[in-house]
């Protein structure tokens, strides 16, 4: 059925997923552009999202899997958005053939992420975990437990400097950092920070912190030969994603006192194994993917989402199309 009723908005959008606590900017901004907006979750149940799509002008998803079958049933849709950066849930190749645009939103929470960076960072340098657990077992020295080290005048080392990266570095600047590396090779580097390869960056860096895609040329990235280039002293941190880092290898450098600690907020697996001996080390902070999120970031994202399906709707380009 592609008709519209009589005195019914010409548009319809619809999310195939739940689980924000208000939709109030989805509502208002695409009732602005004449759309209306229903929340249908399809729990990945692919029967659910067949009968959902069809006769909807714009569908929003977060994790519900959009295949060829679904993609086939929409009979009026112009686009796919999603909610998030990972579009690995929709058949790109398929949304391509129909002629159906599919977008992301990739610049939410960049300010949570790098504050995430920032924390982890520290929390390894202050060697929280160590005297955290001392305080609470009824612990109390107030004699050195394990050696830790001044950031003032020590060297950060960026690998990727887009947008969380550059808000990272801004937010380590009080630090006072005395040298700043960065491999980007598509980044324009501000004056002060010199680009470097990846090799000299672990090798010359007291804390390194990784901001790149995970791809097949960074998978691994930093892996047992990298690690070994590293100084004694030096802190990993990555809140980018778990694929760039050989957990494995990183665990022995950790043990063997090759390196100092690491903050890690993105595991290869997710969720990790929890018996991996690498969260046996109190010389490692880790939180669970949770870099992106404040209640903010949240907001931001559903605005943009919103706002990427009325520039769709309104026949303007999207800002981040990915299957173009
Ligand atoms: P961005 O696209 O703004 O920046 C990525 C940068 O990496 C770009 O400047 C690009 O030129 C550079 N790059 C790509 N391949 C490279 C390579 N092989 N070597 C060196 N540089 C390379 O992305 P962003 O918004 O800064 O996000 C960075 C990463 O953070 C994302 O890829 C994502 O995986 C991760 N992320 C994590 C969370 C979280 O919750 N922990 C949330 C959002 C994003």
């Amino acid at each position: 059925m592609n008709e519209r009723r009589a005195g019914a908005l010409p548009y319809r959008v619809v999310a195939l997923d739940d689980g924000y606590a208000s939709y109030d900017q989805e509502i208002r901004l695409l009732g602005e552009a004449g759309a209306s907006f229903e929340v249908q979750p399809c729990r990945a149940q692919e029967e659910a999202a067949l009968r959902t799509v069809r006769g909807a002008d714009v569908v929003l998803v977060r994790e519900s899997p959009i295949p060829r079958r679904v993609i086939d049933a929409m009979d009026r849709c112009k686009a796919i958005v999603r909610y998030g950066i990972g579009v690995d849930n929709i058949d790109l190749v398929a949304a391509r053939e129909r002629g159906i645009v599919v977008a992301n939103v990739p610049d939410y929470g960049t300010d949570e992420v790098s504050t995430q960076t920032v924390a982890l960072a520290l929390s390894v340098v202050r060697r929280l975990q160590l005297h955290d657990a001392e305080v609470r077992s009824g612990r109390w020295s107030t004699g050195v437990l394990k050696p830790m080290y001044r950031l003032r005048g020590r060297t950060l080392g960026l690998i990727g400097f887009g947008r969380i990266a550059r808000m990272t570095h801004e937010k380590f600047a009080g630090f006072g950092f005395g040298r700043v590396l960065v491999n980007d090779p598509h980044a324009e580097l501000p004056p002060g920070l010199e680009a470097a390869s990846v090799d000299d960056i672990c090798r010359e860096v007291d804390m390194l912190s990784l901001h790149v895609p995970l791809t097949a040329q960074t998978r691994h990235l930093i892996d047992a030969r990298r690690l070994a280039l590293m100084r004694p002293t030096a802190i990993l941190v990555n809140t980018s994603r778990g694929g760039l880092v050989d957990l494995d290898a990183l665990h022995c450098a950790l043990t063997e006192g090759r390196i100092l600690g690491a903050g890690l907020d993105v595991f290869e697996q997710e969720p990790p194994d929890p018996a991996h001996p690498i969260f046996a080390l109190d010389n490692v902070a880790v939180s669970n993917h949770i870099g992106w999120y404040s209640e903010e970031a949240m907001r931001e994202l559903q605005r943009k989402t919103a706002e990427e399906a009325v520039r769709i709707l309104r026949g303007e380009p999207p800002r981040h199309w990915v299957n173009r």
